[in-house]
């Protein structure tokens, strides 16, 4: 009979611990969740894929800190589109690179040359007077030799590190999670 009770007391505490366990695995959960939404709500907001060929209303809606800007997005080279450049740099944001011409993956899947960096680094100081400091691949995805390439001409790499810790909007709305999203997170 005392055998039996021992072991039912046993047998609720172990219960008692896993539910105890739960609840501080969901507690630093919540903790870290809330240290992140705090540090996206204090660090500079961005946009991503700003260039004269995508329409970008989210400029003015949602008034981001730095621009990633795209140098030449389906034959548009920014440096020919004067007007343009004037109204982007009258903004007065940070303005940084973002891919060259913005194809789908295009630092993974092509291996890039200096002349094909040289020539996006261009059209970014013809457009703004001067040459971006910091760089950010299209979709975030770097072939290694790439990504070498990039820190080899001093130009930060924006990782997804980055994407995590800044609310990071996009032109024309046009990638998961949404910029409605992005706007509470
Ligand atoms: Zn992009």
């Amino acid at each position: 009979m005392k055998r039996k009770r021992v072991k039912k007391r046993i047998k609720s505490k172990k219960r008692k611990n896993k539910r105890n366990f739960l609840y501080i695995i969901l507690l630093i959960l919540l903790t870290l969740i809330l240290i992140l939404f705090w540090v996206r709500l204090v660090s500079p907001t961005e946009i991503d894929d700003v260039t004269p060929g995508i329409s970008c209303p989210e400029i003015e809606i949602y008034n981001p800190d730095i621009l990633y800007v795209i140098p030449n997005f389906e034959n548009n080279p920014i440096s020919e589109n004067a007007e343009w450049c004037d109204y982007i740099s009258s903004l007065n944001k940070t303005l940084r690179m973002h891919g060259i011409k913005h194809t789908y993956k295009e630092f993974l899947y092509n291996e890039l040359s200096q002349e094909e960096l040289d020539y996006g680094i261009s059209e970014f100081e013809k457009c703004f007077g001067f040459v971006p400091n910091s760089f950010k691949s299209p979709q975030l995805e770097t072939f290694y030799e790439n990504k070498q390439l990039i820190k080899e001409n001093n130009l930060k790499f924006m990782s997804i590190f980055n994407q995590i810790t800044h609310k990071v909007y996009h032109c024309d709305d046009s990638t998961f999670p949404y910029n409605k999203v992005i706007n509470l997170f």
